[in-house]
């Protein structure tokens, strides 16, 4: 935990004698609360992808996690304060990812370190990879870059820091987990051919529903431009009709230019032939 620095919890609203300022603060319970929350801050012990070496990284010596009293990573999310997401969140890993994340206790916070995890990244709109870990847990920070290094790493931490900083005991939209009745679990997503988040079950059923009356639920309506081409594509039909005797014009009414060239071709050739073997039977 750092050195606890009494001129910075000093409020200046109730002035201190300068011979006792190192000894006495005066301060309020927001500010001593938020000060000892985000200076014992235990992460949670888990990686996704190459991101995460670069979060080893961080809380090896050479970067020295325990600066910030966030060196006590944790094996067990019910020890855990902060979730560092930090790697590509595969539509399989998002599953284990939201339990975990409810099963850690409030107040609780999530960095999303990387592309991968701040919006999919390079796989983004894979099959098999969702775009960003905010789509299923609340996320405070976002570190980016692929991968992230541990100083932009440190500067998310120092940052979602300087967020608790700014909470205030006073304002229950910053402390929602002291609020009447125990907070309410984020819906564990359903793992599928197609990974289907709970909170949208009701337009998934509605959709569903239409889909099975025959309404053209998600299908692309025509642009307009191709409504003002109709009258002109009538005509080059006629037009091809006419010049290959209608045999290129296909049953749907589309024009196959390419035929009614062979076609003409073809009727050429039959008609050489045919004055080739007239000459041929007048000479013999
Ligand atoms: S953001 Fe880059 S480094 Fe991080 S997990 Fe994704 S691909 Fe790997």
């Amino acid at each position: 935990m750092s050195e606890l620095n009494l001129r910075e919890l000093h409020n200046t609203e109730f002035p201190v004698p300068n011979d006792l300022q190192s000894n006495v603060a005066i301060t309020s319970l927001s500010k001593i609360y938020n000060w000892s929350r985000r200076s014992s801050m235990w992460p949670l012990l888990f990686g996704l992808a190459c991101c995460a070496i670069e979060m080893i990284a961080t809380a090896a010596s050479r970067y020295d996690l325990s600066r910030f009293g966030m060196e006590v990573l944790r094996g067990s999310p019910r020890q855990s304060d902060l979730m560092i997401v930090s790697g590509t969140v595969t539509k399989k890993m998002v599953v284990p990812i939201v339990r975990l994340y409810n099963q850690m206790p409030e107040p609780k916070y999530v960095l999303a370190m990387g592309a991968c995890a701040s919006g999919g990244g390079p796989f983004k709109e894979g099959y098999n990879v969702v775009s960003g870990i905010d789509k299923y847990v609340p996320v405070d920070v976002y570190v980016p870059g692929c991968p992230p290094t541990p100083q932009a790493l440190l500067f998310g931490l120092i940052a979602l820091q300087k967020k608790i900083d700014g909470q205030s005991l006073a304002n229950f939209d910053d402390v929602p987990w002291y609020g009447v009745g125990p907070s309410e679990a984020v819906p564990v997503p359903v793992l599928g051919p197609d990974i289907i988040d709970p909170r949208q079950m009701e337009l998934i059923r509605r959709a569903a529903e239409a889909a099975v009356e025959g309404q053209p639920i998600g299908k692309r309506e025509a642009p307009k431009r191709q409504e003002a081409a109709a009258p002109a594509k009538q005509a080059a039909v006629a037009k091809t009709a006419d010049s290959a005797d209608g045999e290129a014009v296909a049953a749907d009414g589309d024009i196959d230019p390419k035929k009614a060239r062979l076609m003409k071709k073809r009727e050429e050739m039959l008609a050489r032939k045919r004055a080739r073997e007239a000459a041929k039977k007048a000479q013999g």
